[in-house]
């Protein structure tokens, strides 16, 4: 059976495509991943989503959206996508075995963590280090934790982690933070947290678990150690196109090219929205919108080539 549309992800983007392609009747399928949801599944509390005065939890925000893409009957496989085609049509796209065959694709597969790369880290993953304080926090109550990184994540990450850790130290490796300033206002000022700065990590030390992480000030070259029993790294991400190398244009980072219309990629009749294409905005209301965009535009595609 060839399907209209077919989503892949299953973020703010892919889920509000979903509701869009359902309402217009064309039954989409979302191959949602093996971990449904996307970053919010790993955020806490979400203030700034329009609608929600009192804020609401990331998880629940897209469990609310999941209900509503299923209530307009859209069809979810809870799998992860192994590889597509899109040089024939209708465009194929696997699941292990399964073949699922649709006339139009909305790629909203999102982005993931950054990791720093040093030694231990990779070794220590899940014995101390982290990119996830909600998914891990909860196992450091009265421990000394570190967050890496100086955006809005990393602050979110340090605060968050204040309700578990006894003291919760920022490693930023300049001077100022990129977050904005309400959000590093709040890090700064809170009571458990103290601030790093020009000063990056160099080893992730601990034989079982992390014990201490090596350091270095850019600007004074001296090294330290700090003695924590976590570290969660709150970076920046990467987009999610490893299947799509050299199916779709990608930019040099990896993001899926769009065209004037936003959510247009290089093959026609396959679009793409949310974090997978933008690196610049990434909310959860920017992603929803372009997963709107994506699926009218899919809907009017589908139309033109029916004609
Ligand atoms: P980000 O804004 O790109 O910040 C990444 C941070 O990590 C920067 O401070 C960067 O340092 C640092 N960094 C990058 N690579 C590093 C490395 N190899 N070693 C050490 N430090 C490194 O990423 P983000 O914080 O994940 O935020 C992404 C987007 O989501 C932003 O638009 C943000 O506003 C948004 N967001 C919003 C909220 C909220 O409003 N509640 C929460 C989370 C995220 P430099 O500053 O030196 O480049």
């Amino acid at each position: 059976m060839t399907h209209k549309v077919l989503i892949i992800g299953s973020g703010p983007a892919g889920l509000t495509a979903a509701i869009y392609a359902a309402r217009a009747d064309l039954e989409p399928v979302m191959i949602e991943g093996m971990q449904r949801g996307g970053q919010l599944m790993l955020t806490t509390d979400v203030e700034n989503y329009p609608g929600f005065p009192n804020g609401i939890l990331g998880p629940d925000l897209m469990e609310a959206m999941h209900e509503q893409a299923e209530r307009f009957g859209t069809q979810i496989v809870t799998q992860d996508v192994t590889k597509v085609d899109f040089s024939t049509t209708p465009f194929q796209v696997w699941v292990g075995d399964d073949l699922y065959e649709s006339e139009s694709i909305i790629v909203s597969t999102g982005a993931s963590a950054r990791w720093l790369d040093v030694p231990g880290e990779d070794r220590l993953r899940g014995f101390g280090v982290s990119a996830c304080a909600t998914c891990d926090g909860f196992f450091f109550r009265e421990k000394r934790l570190a967050v890496v990184g100086g955006g809005d994540s990393a602050m979110e990450e340090a605060i968050f982690l204040t309700k578990f850790a006894s003291k919760v130290t920022l490693i930023h490796r300049r001077d100022e933070f990129r977050a904005s300033k309400i959000m590093a206002r709040r890090a700064i000022e809170h009571p458990k947290i103290d601030v790093i700065w020009d000063t990056t990590v160099e080893e992730v030390v601990g034989d079982q678990a992390v014990t201490s992480l090596r350091l270095r000030n850019l600007k004074t070259d001296a090294e330290s150690e700090i003695d924590v029993d976590g570290m969660f790294v709150a970076i920046g991400h990467d987009p999610n196109t490893s299947i799509f190398q050299g199916v779709l244009d990608l930019d040099e980072a990896g993001y899926v090219i769009t065209g004037s219309n936003r959510t247009a990629t290089s093959v026609e009749g396959v679009f793409a929205a949310g974090d997978v294409v933008d690196h610049v905005y990434r909310q959860a209301v920017t992603a929803a919108g372009m997963g709107c965009e994506a699926a009218i535009d899919a809907e009017r595609w589908l139309d033109h080539a029916a004609r």
